[in-house]
């Protein structure tokens, strides 16, 4: 693939309900590899991170964690899925959504939040195919792995 640029495209995405709550859509079609969003925040503190009971910490690196739960990051409502349509991308300290592929209007962006906040918050709710409730032996299997996590690590999304 080409180079990423990490410059958001002039898409026109809009908030919507989804199949888990609020979701963002696009209405524009986005080439693969374009950088769509920026998924920005409040730089937190360690501190403040035990702290918080923020669902929207995005850790970029080990040592910077933001919080993204303000309104105005509109990157917060893209929904998590296992076979997602987007990913996430560090670049130069900041945190941006790109396209894994080709995506056509009317089309709900998502990306893989990770596994650890997937254990946390997600196993239940998980609205992709793979992880859906009449997916039995799948959804089993990720509840087993969850009951093996270690005690108190505070989930965060993170860049693949
Ligand atoms: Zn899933």
């Amino acid at each position: 693939m080409a180079r990423l640029s990490y410059k958001p495209g002039d898409f026109d995405l809009v908030v919507r309900r989804s199949k888990t709550g609020l979701g963002l859509f696009t209405e524009s079609e986005i080439p693969k590899g374009a950088c769509i969003i920026e998924y920005t925040g409040v730089e937190i503190t360690p501190e403040q991170e035990e702290k918080t009971n923020s669902k929207y910490l995005f850790e970029i690196h080990s040592r910077k964690t933001i919080d993204g739960s303000p309104r105005w990051n509109t990157a917060r409502y893209i929904n998590h899925s296992c076979r997602p349509n987007c990913e996430p991308n560090i670049h130069k300290g900041r945190a941006f959504i790109h396209a894994k592929r080709r995506i056509k209007p009317g089309e709900e962006l998502n990306y893989d939040y990770g596994e650890n906040y997937f254990k946390e918050y997600l196993k239940d709710i998980c609205a992709c195919a793979k992880c859906r409730p009449e997916n039995g032996p799948r959804k089993n299997a990720a509840k087993k792995v969850a009951a093996k996590r270690p005690a108190k690590k505070k989930a965060k999304r993170k860049a693949a």
